[in-house]
């Protein structure tokens, strides 16, 4: 497994107050292809915002993210009305009941195996590895795409290459580099 990691400075409540329109544009952006959970804005979860080394926010946590072509995402009383959040993405609402549900409604809607196709398995399409040191048998689909590169040779490099040639041969001094062979 390969992690990218980065620091970041958790909010404060201080940020969490200064910080909403930032907040709200990122989640905005969000929403338009994915549910998220834990990450709207209310007190409850400043803690999974921070800020970046160069200034910027971010969210900490996506415990909770799924794609909208789940299409569970629609209100009991009509089935062509698509729930929206609300102005913090903390709950849904339906734009034509006006009933609420939290996130933990909708996501109780998605069933293990939904869950199971939007992850993918795992175990399938990886390396899955039970000690600390294994060796594994490669599998050409998870390795990287490798380029062979024609390697560009310097003139300079192989002239040298050729001298200490020679010169392991003991030809050096004999050689004629005027009529060579
Ligand atoms: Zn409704």
């Amino acid at each position: 497994m390969l992690a990218v990691e980065e620091y970041v400075e958790i909010f404060t409540q201080d940020d969490f107050r200064s910080r909403q329109s930032e907040m709200r544009e990122i989640l905005e952006a969000i929403s338009e292809q994915y549910l998220v959970g834990d990450i709207g804005i209310t007190t409850k979860n400043y803690v999974n915002w921070g800020i970046r080394l160069d200034g910027t926010i971010c969210i900490l946590d996506y415990a909770y993210c799924y794609n909208t072509t789940f299409g569970t995402f629609k209100c009991s009383c009509d089935d062509t009305s698509i729930l929206q959040y609300d102005k913090n993405f903390v709950d849904l609402i339906c734009p034509k009941c006006g009933r609420k549900y939290t996130f933990g409604d909708i996501r109780r809607r998605i069933t293990r195996k939904a869950q199971e196709e939007e992850i993918g398995d795992i175990r399938r399409i990886g390396y899955n590895i039970t000690k600390p040191d294994e060796d594994v048998t490669i599998v050409k689909e998870f390795e990287p795409e490798v380029k062979t590169k024609e390697k560009k040779v310097n003139k300079v490099d192989m002239i040298i290459k050729e001298y200490h040639k020679h010169k392991e041969e003991g030809k050096i001094g004999t050689q004629d580099w005027d009529n060579p062979n």
